[in-house]
């Protein structure tokens, strides 16, 4: 467990008038040690507060007045601070393990936490999931959520993961979508594991069992040079266009029977197959845009003037509810934080980068 350390204090803010410097670490507020900062909000959306710092080995006390709701004005060195929840899956088609040896440490990381995907639009498995997560998704309005499929098919799943709870992790996503949490999905597909049939399989299963589903990107394995498997490859042509075909199959069905298209592939099957891309209607408002879907399509829109360029979301504009369901009152958005989706499968590592809250 580490603790917030103040990286930055925004000159005249309530934080900056109780003396906070950076360089101070918080060990607690109101006597609350904050795992990360979605807890930190929520703490620091009272009026009094009382700060336990750590400066230069001494203990201090901060008191701080301010309005409910009110931002603190400081900047942290992390959105986590009980640590990311790691990854313990082994997939064949894990672009970590195909970087090359020698970048920055960071770069390694495989996160697997449901907060990252909350706040980043991170992808998780659910295979670290556990009660205590699901009860803090609902009761503090975590939605959406970002998952990793792949397949319905439970003992392939667990082989692709190469973790046995693969094959029953999925329960957690049938258990959001009970309770109201949006979840958009991501098939990673590896060709001659879990396209053809079995895709097709999948988009039956996720008709069957997941239909609320708010979105499936399905996308391509990325290969790199370092590749350490070798039953991973690029699709071909062939294998390109059958996924065109199949999302285009299944885009039907699911409009007929749940009113909209749900799953959408990749530009890279429209360039790989040499199909066009679909109609920019067909993307709506491009939420997929950073899984890959819909750039092409965007950029020519843009190009040609058709469409504003797209922006990306932030935190800031997500309404109160969001994050305080039990609140209403002040700005409940976290400043800074920026809101995306993992671009192409698997996960990033977690960001490091100063957090404002
Ligand atoms: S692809 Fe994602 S789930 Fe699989 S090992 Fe890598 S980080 Fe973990």
């Amino acid at each position: 467990m580490s603790f917030p350390l103040v990286v930055g204090v925004t000159p005249g803010s309530p934080a900056d008038l109780a003396g906070v410097v950076p360089g101070d670490e918080v060990r607690s507020i109101n006597s609350i040690v904050p795992r990360d900062v979605l807890e930190w909000r929520a703490l620091t959306d009272e009026a009094q507060l009382e700060l336990e710092v750590s400066r230069g080995g001494m203990e201090l006390t901060v008191e701080i007045d301010k309005r409910e709701g009110e931002l603190l004005g400081i900047d942290v060195h992390s959105s986590v601070f009980d640590r990311v929840r790691t990854c313990d899956n082994h997939c064949a088609f894990c672009f970590i393990y195909q970087l090359p040896k020698g970048l920055r440490t960071s770069l390694y990381l495989k996160d697997d936490d449901y907060r990252l995907s909350f706040l980043y639009g991170n992808f998780t498995t659910l295979t670290r999931f556990t009660e205590l997560d699901f009860e803090r998704v609902l009761t503090e309005g975590l939605s959406p959520l970002n998952v990793s499929i792949h397949t319905t098919n439970p003992e392939l799943r667990s082989s692709m993961l190469r973790n046995k709870r693969g094959a029953t992790s999925l329960r957690w996503l049938r258990l959001l979508l009970d309770h109201g949490v949006k979840v958009n999905g991501q098939l990673v597909i590896c060709p001659g594991v879990n396209d053809g049939v079995v895709l097709d399989d999948t988009l039956a299963g996720v008709l069957d069992e997941y239909p609320e589903l708010a979105s499936i990107a399905v996308v391509p394995l990325g290969i790199s040079q370092f590749n350490p498997e070798p039953t991973m490859r690029h699709h071909t042509v062939a294998e390109a266009q059958a996924v065109v075909d199949c999302v285009d199959k299944w885009q039907h069905i699911f409009s007929l029977s749940l009113g909209h298209r749900l799953v959408f592939a990749a530009d890279e099957y429209y360039l790989l197959a040499g199909r066009p891309f679909p109609s920019p209607d067909t993307y709506g408002d491009f939420e997929m845009y950073e899984d890959g879907i819909g750039m092409a399509r965007s950029f020519e829109s843009e190009f040609f003037g058709r469409r504003q360029p797209l922006t990306v979301v932030s935190v800031d504009s997500l309404p109160p509810s969001t994050l305080h369901p039990q609140r209403d009152t002040g700005p409940s958005a976290i400043p800074q934080l920026t809101r995306r989706c993992t671009p192409r499968a698997a996960h990033r590592p977690a960001r490091r980068a100063v957090r404002s809250v």
